[in-house]
């Protein structure tokens, strides 16, 4: 991952004087060090520069750019700062941003406060002055308000980063599928076009015999390394050696392609493996635990989603997963949702060191695969689902808890998480089927709904979040309203 910058900028005029820019200098450098420091995400809060004019503002906009490793700016208004002056520069950026409202101090010194000091300390109009223009431009833009140092502030900051992260990923993002969708399913489709339009994803499909001429340059010195590899992060519980040792060999092969190829998310589908003799699923697994994307049947939407999330996820280590909500639990009020997947679970979400078995496979017709069987942690975590309604895509969110198993499944040989919906099963799924929610989703317990509705808001797309007080009869309308204005879009 690249570490990413965001350029803290400062607002102010010219008429004030060098003195109060020294001061606004040192406060501007002071706080964008605190919030540096405080922020868990690896990326680095830079203080950049205050700005005084128009050109300057055009300048550093500009700059923002074109800087590779700058994901966002951070504005703030120190001073009052005429926003005309802004118009240029704004109407030129292209990376995300947010307007800090904030101070300097915390407190009013109530004895020593002149007029000096209000002259200095006026983000409280500054930042309305600044607000407004925004408003005016219909700029997209994120607003946090709040003094610097709490922690709602600071976290909030970290998370509207995370979706920042996000967008710098996506716009660079290759997609490789190892063949096409799963034949006749309607939701792992869309339109690649306007895909890579909207998010920045270059969606190419590869016939599998490339990935299957790529494995017979596999030597046994790689497949031995990825042997060791699995060692460390498994438990190997098999006497079919040779069955692990191919998916080494298979996840060898599709790292080198993807790698060749500059992507960092992939599909497969099981309808399509001439020339391979196991469904990849450890090698799949394991990828997924590597950070590359990831969705089966060909679900182009549900890979990207993926990689994405975990660029936005940097500095933590809860998991992300591809995931499918695959069988249901319903004694009344206790309904519970059973998500799995052929084998494609990612490691990163198991409670424990997942076990490497091999079994056979009822699907797909070829030999018994290794995979990572686990259960998954239990917490707080969303489930997330991108659609494509042909005008627009929507991104379909839903809050769950993971819970522990209710009881083991000795015959059921893959990873598995169990979630408990919000507010309840009949809502939820209710709201996600009116919705149009894919069965395919990245389950995540790093990231909340906040870091998926800021991403959405930049990269102008719809969203729909399904929580502890959804109502159905409000969603039925929001989706509606939501039809009507997309047709005039
Ligand atoms: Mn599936």
């Amino acid at each position: 991952m690249k570490k990413y910058q965001f350029w803290f900028i400062v607002g102010t005029q010219h008429l004030y004087g060098e003195k109060i820019f020294a001061s606004i200098n040192d406060h501007a450098k002071e706080m964008a060090e605190y919030l540096n420091i405080n922020t868990k995400i690896d990326a680095d809060i830079v203080f950049k520069q205050i700005v005084k004019t128009s050109d300057e503002i055009y300048e550093v906009m500009e700059e923002a750019n074109q800087h590779k490793d700058c994901a966002g700016v951070i504005t703030w208004m120190h001073t009052f700062s005429p926003s005309k002056m802004w118009i240029k520069g704004l109407n030129i950026l292209q990376k995300p941003l947010v307007q800090l409202h904030t101070q300097y101090n915390q407190e009013i010194p109530f004895e020593e406060i002149d007029m000096d000091f209000m002259n200095l300390n006026q983000s409280a109009h500054g930042d309305r002055e600044h607000g407004f223009i925004h408003a005016v431009m219909r700029r997209p833009r994120k607003v946090i308000s709040g003094y610097y140092k709490n922690e709602r502030v600071v976290l909030r900051i970290e998370k509207w980063m995370r979706s920042a992260v996000g967008v710098a990923e996506s716009r660079k993002l290759h997609v490789v599928r190892f063949g096409d969708n799963m034949r006749n399913v309607a939701v792992t489709e869309g339109n690649k076009v306007s895909a890579e339009i909207k998010f920045g994803w270059s969606v190419n499909g590869y016939g599998i015999g490339d990935l299957a001429e790529q494995l017979k340059h596999v030597t046994q010195l790689e497949i031995r390394e990825q042997m060791d590899k699995y060692k460390q992060f498994y438990e190997l519980d098999t006497s079919d050696l040779s069955s692990v040792e191919y998916q080494a060999k298979i996840q060898v092969a599709m790292r080198q392609f993807l790698d060749q190829r500059n992507a960092k998310a992939f599909t497969t589908t099981f309808e399509d493996l001439h020339g391979l003799n196991q469904l990849p699923g450890l090698a799949v697994q394991d990828l997924m635990r590597e950070g590359y994307g990831f969705g089966a049947e060909g679900d182009w939407k549900t890979s990207a989603l993926l990689r994405v999330m975990n660029s936005m996820s940097v500095g933590l280590d809860k998991g992300n997963s591809f995931m499918e909500d695959y069988t249901y639990h319903l004694p009344y009020n206790e309904e519970l949702v059973l998500g799995a997947h052929m084998l494609e679970v990612s490691p990163s979400i198991a409670k424990t060191k997942p076990v490497v078995e091999v079994h056979p496979l009822g699907i797909g017709s070829k030999n018994d695969p290794a995979r990572a069987v686990f259960d998954a942690k239990e917490g707080k975590a969303i489930q997330a689902s991108l659609i494509d309604l042909g005008n627009r895509f929507r991104l379909i969110v839903t809050d769950c808890i993971a819970v522990e198993p209710k009881a083991d499944m000795p015959k059921l040989p893959v990873a598995r998480a169990m979630w408990k919906l919000l507010p309840n099963f009949e809502v939820a799924t209710e709201a996600w089927l009116l919705s149009g929610g894919a069965h395919h989703t990245v389950m995540s317990y790093d990231l909340d709904v906040d870091v998926l509705r800021d991403y959405a808001d930049m990269m102008d797309i719809e969203f729909v979040h399904i929580n502890k007080d959804t109502k159905i009869e409000t969603l039925r309308e929001q989706l509606i309203i939501k039809d009507i204005i997309y047709k005039f879009k």
